[in-house]
């Protein structure tokens, strides 16, 4: 008999969370043999809804769904973690400040990842996909300080997947024809997608598609620009393709890249490519043997400098912010 493994979703209440569950009790996320413990954390007031997505949970009569917990306390909900899954977040409202919003999500994280450092599996693997999400994942490593902090990833999946499906439209080709994308970055309007290193079916993407200025001011911006667009299209932020992300990231994290292909996710800098250690940058990744590894040597043209430097200028900055609020 497999153990169970204990999958804990923060926010699952909410619009990605919702679109999280099914596929985590499916056996999306860990694959068809492994079963599941589903804990959903959430705040008090969402606590009912949690227990409402419960019982969908329960009429889908998952096989692989050994049970579910629903609670407001961090301590429970990380105790023998294997995968957290952190995306409730405090979201920008209103004439809200950074400074404000660092806070009110240092607040969150900065506990969270105490709770996750005094119960988590000794495999524990974190994803943080609430935003700032590379700085909410940079705050709860830091307050983590027995887990290794490989074990903390922030989320560019989404965008890697976005900057799949452009290049498709553009070019007509295969998504498995398309490899060697990355994102670079914090996940935020500064990220850099990165089509130098790119093929398509063998060939330089650049060019198969064979137009700078489409690269410059189509892909890019249209990429970065994406989660906007969505908002705009739905009236609300996207969801089951966040969801869906998160889903490719831990899968790939625990099952690996395939041979000759790499993808994107926020983990933290080694100082590869002049990203200062420590940081929690988005990069180009293989995974393999269960860990995600920057891939080292590729060679950054003075155009991809300026992008990738811009970012993660962000990234210290916010870095920066949160050294002087404390909540590091
Ligand atoms: P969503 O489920 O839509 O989003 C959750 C977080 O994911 C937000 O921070 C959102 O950022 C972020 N996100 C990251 N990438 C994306 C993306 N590509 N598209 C959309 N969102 C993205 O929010 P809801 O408000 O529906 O749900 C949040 C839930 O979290 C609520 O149920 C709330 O009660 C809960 N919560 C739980 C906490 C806890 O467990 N301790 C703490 C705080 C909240 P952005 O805002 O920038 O879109």
């Amino acid at each position: 008999v497999t153990t169970p493994a204990v999958v804990t979703v923060t926010g699952a209440a909410g619009q990605i969370g919702y679109a999280l569950a099914f596929r985590i009790a499916s056996g999306q996320l860990l694959g068809p043999d492994t079963p599941v413990r589903l804990r959903m954390l959430e705040i008090p007031p969402a606590v009912k809804a949690a227990e409402g997505v419960a019982m969908e949970l329960d009429d889908c009569a998952f096989p692989l769904l050994d049970g579910i917990d629903i609670t407001d306390d961090a301590t429970a909900a990380f105790d023998g973690v294997n995968v957290a899954l952190l995306v409730g977040a405090r979201p920008r409202t209103k004439g809200m400040e950074r400074g404000d919003l660092l806070s009110a999500n240092g607040g969150i994280f900065g506990p969270q990842g105490a709770a996750i450092n005094a119960g988590a599996a000794d495999d524990v693997r974190v994803l943080v996909v609430g935003n700032p999400a590379n700085t909410n994942a940079y705050i709860a490593s830091a307050h983590a300080p027995d887990v290794p902090a490989d074990r903390f990833t922030a989320m560019t999946r989404l965008d890697h997947n976005r900057a799949l499906a452009q290049l498709r439209h553009r070019t007509g080709a295969a998504i498995d024809d398309i490899a060697r994308l990355a994102i670079w970055g914090n996940h935020s309007a500064t990220q850099y997608p990165d089509l130098t290193h790119a093929t398509i079916g063998g060939r330089p993407a650049l060019e198969v598609v064979g137009d700078d200025a489409w690269v410059r001011d189509g892909f890019i911006p249209t990429v970065a620009k994406r989660g906007a667009a969505i908002i705009e299209a739905r009236g609300a932020s996207s969801a089951a393709s966040a969801a869906n992300a998160a889903i490719d990231h831990v899968h790939t994290w625990v099952h690996g890249t395939p041979e000759g292909d790499w993808t994107s996710a926020g983990v933290v800098s080694d100082g590869s490519y002049g990203v200062p250690e420590g940081l929690i940058s988005s990069f180009p990744v293989t995974a393999s043997g269960g860990a995600y590894t920057i891939v080292p040597g590729l060679e950054v043209d003075g155009f991809s400098r300026e992008r990738i430097d811009a970012s993660v200028a962000e990234l210290v900055e916010e870095r920066e912010a949160v050294r002087a609020l404390g909540l590091v």
